[in-house]
Parts: structure tokens; sequence; C-alpha cells
């Protein structure tokens, strides 16, 4: 099953969405197998967005990032990650289709609530940096054949 790593961002903790992401992907059918709330150092924020690193909105991401707790999460399923870009929306809430996460819920693209990993191998690559192995949990949901086909 494929794997994504999914952060609420600072903005989505502070405004109290927590609870909001993370309904809208388990009723989705996303399987949630990993979650930690935690403080990002400029180390780990660096490596996450390293791609983006010669980007002018660079510094201010990172500094967004850094400044209040997120939640990381690793969520599985089917095309998992497609699934998330689908339920959070486009990156700049003014393009997001409405109902989708950034649509509902943002205004500005530095403030777009959450992050989901934009292909299956900076999914991995997004999980393996965020966890440690045995912080994944392997589990079987009751109602996965209701679920996936
Ligand atoms: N971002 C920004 N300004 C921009 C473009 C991106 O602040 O003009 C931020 C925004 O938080 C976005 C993140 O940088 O989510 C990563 O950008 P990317 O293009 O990878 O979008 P994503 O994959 O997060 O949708």
């Amino acid at each position: 099953m494929e794997q994504t790593f999914v952060m609420v961002k600072p903005d989505g903790v502070q405004r109290g969405l927590v609870g909001e992401i993370v309904a809208r992907l388990e009723r989705r059918g996303l399987k949630l197998v990993g979650a930690k709330f935690m403080q990002v150092s400029q180390e780990l924020a660096a490596e996450h967005y390293a791609e983006l690193k010669d980007k002018p909105f660079y510094p201010g991401l990172i500094d967004y990032i850094t400044s209040a707790p997120v939640l990381a999460m690793a969520w599985e399923g089917k095309n998992a990650v497609g699934a998330v870009r689908q339920t959070l929306g486009a990156t700049k809430p003014s393009e997001a289709a409405p109902g989708s996460i950034r649509h509902d819920y943002g205004m500005d693209v530095g403030r777009n609530l959450a992050h989901g990993s934009d292909s299956p191998e900076n999914g991995a690559r997004e999980v393996a940096l965020w966890f440690q192995p045995e912080e994944l949990v392997s589990w079987e949901r009751a109602t996965d054949a209701w679920i996936f086909e």
C-alpha cells in the first residue's frame, strides 16, 4: 500500500483545525499509520524543503514551518498520495477546489494549512525523514474491505 506524509502546519494547529483535517482524511478512507505532535527544527525544515532552497519564498517558508508546533502524520492507502493532494486542494487556496481543505479554510499560499507529499517517491522519502521505522504502526483495519475493493 502506498504511504504519504501529511503535516498539519502551524496555522492549522493554531487555528484549531487539527481535528477537522484528520477527520477529512479518515472519512476519505485513508488509514493513519503514524502521528506525532512536534516543534520542527531548522535542520528538519531545511531537509524537508531542500528542493525549494532557491525559491524566493523559501526563507519565509522555513520561518513559518518552525514558528509553532505541527502534527506530522503518515497515511496509507491505494493511491494515498493523490487522494491526499485532492483532499488538501491546490497549493494556492485561491485555486483550490471548493470542498477541499485549502479552499474551505485558507486564503493565502503562505498559510495553506497542511502539507501532503507530491509523488509516491517523495511520500516514501518524507515518511522516512520524519518517522523512525518503529514509530510507524502496521495494523489491520476492520473496514478495509469496505473501502478498497
Ligand atoms: N509556498 C509559498 N509561496 C509560494 C509557493 C509555495 O509560501 O509562492 C509554500 C506553501 O506553504 C507550499 C510550500 O511552500 O505549500 C511548498 O510549495 P510546493 O510548491 O511544494 O507546494 P505543495 O506541494 O505544498 O502544494
